[in-house]
């Protein structure tokens, strides 16, 4: 069900979208929601993507042995000591819910934190084969910030840090020529200013995705919202508020089944106001409707909560009862009776009580026992019939249509 709030939103989203700019401008009512989505995201993403990462990391370390064997001993501290266990702390933790709100701020850290361990094994070797993996550092740290998903500042932090950490080393390292720093250097910095490029693509895509997929919810909440109000006023008769016809027909349906499959009984009760075209006659047909209005209030209040009250047509009324018992019928329709006669609207037309009285006919039915759920409008429909012959103002009914 869309509140007003998430109606009001539409506009500031149809704005966001239209917008030029690097990025769609998330109205602030969506900021956390979008927030927590994102980092949802990331988390799921990330979980798999880090074991991978950290394994071709270790991986180096092979290659190490013939290419920089000074450093093996540092390297494999570092990779196997602090690295590999902190990933996998931090991946159970997350697993077990206990990471929390600093999810991003541990992230980063364990980003970065290769971009340090490369840079102390720079500084720390002396072997000129070390170079290759020195050259190629700027592309690892590139495929590691674009694949590993973090919210947009943790991002540009990561981006910024590891390759200044890098440039840093380059100038202590015993084996880059002089020379070659500044190209290296120059390298690094294109390359992430590349990451932070498709990384700035990725979230405007998850920007605008988020905006319209909540710009979809909120209109698919208005559109139920408003077929709800058109089922229920196709269920509902105008002038009374109570079930209509309509209504009446479908909970028959619905209460015969449920009698039928639970085995019990289906009650129904018709009332019809007495001589009400006299009514209609003395007072006005406005005053014939506010009539309509009342009767219907007071019979509302008179009968069980799981009881249905429907207007079957003109001055007739209909009570539905499930689950109801022949002597629970009878004590509601007297009740009914009993309740609009107590309510004394004048009726000066119809003498000598000069009240508006209730005629009705009720019947109880258990379907399983044979009979069709017409017969149990036809009963009531019989007995109201024969109450009004009766005298009127009374509740009628024979039992002959009682098995049980
Ligand atoms: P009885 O006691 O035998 O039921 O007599 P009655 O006059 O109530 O029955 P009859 O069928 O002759 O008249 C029903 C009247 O109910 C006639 C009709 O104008 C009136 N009526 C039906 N629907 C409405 C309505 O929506 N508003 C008003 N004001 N009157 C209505
Ligand atoms: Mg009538
Ligand atoms: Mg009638």
């Amino acid at each position: 069900m869309p509140t007003a709030i998430d109606r009001n939103l539409l506009p500031l989203i149809d704005h966001a979208l239209a917008e030029p700019g690097w990025l769609p401008a998330m109205p602030a009512a969506l900021r956390a929601a979008y927030a927590a989505e994102r980092l949802l995201q990331c988390r799921l993403f990330n979980r798999r993507l880090l074991i991978t990462l950290t394994l071709i990391f270790d991986f180096y370390w092979v290659g190490e042995f013939t290419s920089m064997p000074e450093i093996v001993s540092l390297s494999g501290l570092l990779r196997f000591g602090v690295m590999t266990p902190a990933v996998l702390l931090f991946i159970e933790l997350d697993r077990r819910g206990r990471i929390g709100r600093h999810y991003a701020a541990w992230l980063l850290l364990l980003t970065v934190a290769p971009a340090i361990i490369t840079a102390l094994i720079c500084i720390r070797t002396t072997s000129i084969a070390a170079l290759l993996d020195i050259r190629a550092t700027p592309l690892i740290l590139l495929g590691t910030s674009m694949a590993v998903r973090m919210p947009p500042r943790e991002f540009l932090i990561n981006t910024s840090a590891a390759p200044l950490i890098f440039i840093v080393s380059l100038y202590f390292s015993h084996v880059v020529p002089p020379g070659e720093i500044g190209s290296l250097a120059l390298i690094e910095v294109s390359i992430a200013a590349a990451a932070i490029g498709f990384n700035l693509q990725l979230e405007w895509r998850d920007r605008r995705m988020f905006l319209l997929n909540t710009a979809d919810q909120i209109m698919r909440g208005m559109l139920d919202a408003a077929n709800q109000g058109l089922v229920r006023e196709t269920l509902t008769d105008p002038l009374t508020g109570i079930a209509n016809r309509r209504c009446f027909d479908d909970t028959l349906a619905m209460f015969w089944q449920h009698g039928w499959s639970q085995r019990g009984a289906v009650g129904l009760i018709m009332a019809d106001i007495d001589h009400f075209k006299l009514y209609n006659d003395h007072y006005g047909h406005q005053a014939g409707d506010d009539c309509l209005r009342r009767v219907a209030a007071r019979i509302g209040t008179l009968i069980r909560e799981q009881d249905v009250l429907a207007r079957y047509g003109g001055e007739e009324f209909a009570i539905l009862l499930p689950e109801a018992s022949p002597e629970t019928v009878r004590s509601v329709a007297e009740r009914v009776r009993e309740g609009v006669e107590q309510l004394g609207l004048d009726h000066a037309g119809l003498l000598p009580a000069g009240i508006v009285t209730l005629s009705l006919g009720y019947g109880c039915i258990s379907p399983h026992r044979g009979a069709i759920m017409r017969d149990l409008v036809a009963i009531a429909d019989g007995e109201l019939y024969a109450a009004k012959r009766g005298g009127r103002n009374v509740a009628m009914s024979s039992q002959a249509w009682d098995k049980e």
